[in-house]
């Protein structure tokens, strides 16, 4: 029998012990830096002329890895290796499944800031958050394997007399998993173990800003006991081989991650039939949001401010989840946006393996300039009040940045930057403050700082995103606690590390036997 299920605790940096630790992680990661590492396909390691090479945003001379790149060659075997393994892992019985996911756990709990520490080198991620995002991915290997074996034990059908039924969760066939960069190892490791500990076989497509943390999941699998080819390592640019992937025959379902953009085309070329495949393929997409924290003249101001400054410029503001608006009626406006402004400027900018810390670099080049060219549109649209330039550092610093007095149809409105870029709008009243948080295409996060009991009721209601927290910030959701995923444009709402999530990696088989 195992224990219920309980979150994994955050590391307490403050304590020194935990400090000198993290610190001897981190020299021992910078020590290891600039190492090859191959695909992997059917268990074989494949090395490839062309690579990847994955650069630390916080200094870029220091290469974090270089990591060999798969064509669609590649791709196929990678996919027939999936078919091939599936035959037997399939087969197998949900709870041998479970115990590799278990145990992989375990694993990744020992090596919990090593794998931080690489985190801190290849995403520019603070200690903070990544050991919290490796927790994630434990709580995720804990999680689905409990729920697997709860479904393998379900008996919920009707009797009648003269006949036997059993309901069965068969797996699927072989998936793709295409996780984003931003939360390297827990969405990466919450979209494969669910995938896997339910039967099915995968091609693991890493992004190409984080594919070393994605090869470091591969050792614990592999430690684990995991069998050749049933997760199968294909780091590669999602424009070269993402659509051969997506539109193989073979391929039964796509679990993705990441933009919009992105999560639109993969659900429209997965609708498309290719000639000898005999299923309608099943796509997961969590896609991107523009998420608004509601502040009104009731609010506590100071635990509203702390909360918008941690939502809006955590992780550099590069979190699905990360506040982009603020809403705040017209009574505190002036107010609110002081206390905000004060806090975001004490923020410590630096290089994300230092300790003290608490703003890094966004993640790379391309990031970097699509932020800059947002904070070109922002001036334009609204009045800066702080931020808006590049701050110090040989990596892709940015100077968290808030523009003040945005209108509701402005750009830095409705798109998201993905970036340290926070948009303050003046609402009339409570009312007219969620009519502008709806405003979007989006509907992930929210939420509203307010000790008006009816407001916080409307809001329940009306305030239409799939993760809606109060007198709270909007990020940090928890496996088990606070199952995730949005509304509308951002996505299928599968709600990773909820209850519901598995059924989307299965289906259900009926036998009914007259006795
Ligand atoms: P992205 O650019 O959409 O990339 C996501 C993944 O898709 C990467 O592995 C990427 O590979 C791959 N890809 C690119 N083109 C593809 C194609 N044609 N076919 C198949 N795959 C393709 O997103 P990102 O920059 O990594 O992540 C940021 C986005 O993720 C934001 O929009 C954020 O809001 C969203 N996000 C959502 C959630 C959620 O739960 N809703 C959580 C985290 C992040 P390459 O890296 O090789 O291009
Ligand atoms: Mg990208």
């Amino acid at each position: 029998m195992l224990e219920e299920f309980r979150n994994e605790p955050l590391t307490n940096f403050a304590d020194e012990h935990n400090r000198r630790q993290m610190e001897d992680a981190i020299a021992a990661v910078h020590a290891a830096l600039g190492q090859e590492y191959d695909l992997i396909i059917g268990g074989r390691r494949i090395r490839t002329a062309d690579k990847i090479r994955s650069l630390n945003p916080s200094n870029i001379d220091e290469v974090v890895g270089y990591v060999s790149k798969a064509d669609t060659e590649l791709a196929n075997q990678a996919i027939q290796a999936a078919a091939e393994a599936y035959k037997t892992w399939s087969r197998m019985s949900p709870f041998a499944r479970a115990r590799v996911m278990l145990k992989a756990a375990a694993i990744m709990r020992r090596r919990r800031l090593e794998l931080a520490a690489w985190e801190a080198f290849e995403e520019g991620k603070t200690w903070a958050e990544a050991d919290g995002d490796v927790a994630e991915a434990i709580d995720y290997l804990e999680y689905y394997p409990r729920l697997m074996m709860d479904m393998a034990n379900r008996r919920d059908l009707t009797r009648i007399p003269g006949e036997d039924n059993e309901a069965m969760y068969i797996p699927l066939g072989v998936g793709i998993i295409i996780p984003p960069w931003n939360f390297p190892l827990a969405i990466l490791t919450g979209m494969t173990s669910a995938a896997v500990v339910a039967g099915n076989t995968v091609v693991l497509k890493p992004a190409s800003a984080s594919p070393v943390v994605g090869a470091k999941f591969m050792e614990v699998m592999e430690e684990a006991g995991l069998p050749p080819g049933v997760i199968n390592f294909l780091p590669g640019s999602g424009g070269a081989i993402g659509d051969y992937l997506v539109s193989h025959p073979m391929t039964r379902f796509i679990a993705f991650t990441g933009s919009k953009e992105v999560g639109l085309h993969i659900n429209t070329l997965a609708a498309q039939t290719q000639p000898g495949q005999i299923w309608i393929k099943r796509v997961v997409a969590e896609m991107g949001g523009k998420d608004a924290i509601v502040v009104d003249e009731t609010a506590d101001l100071d635990a509203a401010a702390a909360g918008i400054v941690t939502s809006a410029f955590g992780f550099q503001g590069q979190k699905c989840s990360a506040c982009s608006r603020v809403i705040a009626t017209a009574p505190i406006y002036d107010e609110l946006l002081k206390r905000v402004v004060e806090r975001t400027k004490a923020l410590r900018i630096g290089p994300a393996t230092d300790y003290a810390t608490q703003v890094g670099p966004v993640v790379d080049q391309a990031a970097y300039d699509k932020i800059f060219s947002y904070i070109e549109i922002g001036k334009k649209e609204g009045r800066l009040v702080a931020g808006g330039g590049k701050a110090p550092g040989n990596g892709y610093y940015i100077e968290p940045t808030i523009f003040a007095d945005v209108p509701v149809e402005a750009r830095i409105a409705q798109e998201e930057i993905f970036g340290p870029v926070l948009a303050f709008m003046k609402a009339q009243d409570f009312r007219d403050a969620i009519r502008l948080a709806n405003s979007t295409e989006y509907g992930l996060t929210g939420s509203v700082y307010s000790r008006n009991r009816e407001h916080l009721e409307t809001a329940r209601v009306e305030f239409h995103v799939g993760n809606l927290y109060f007198n709270r910030k909007c990020t940090g959701a928890l496996v088990g606690v606070h199952p995730f995923g949005g509304f509308n444009m951002s996505g299928t709402d599968s709600k990773a590390g909820g209850p519901d999530y598995l059924l989307l990696f299965t289906q259900m088989k009926v036998v009914s036997e007259a006795l």
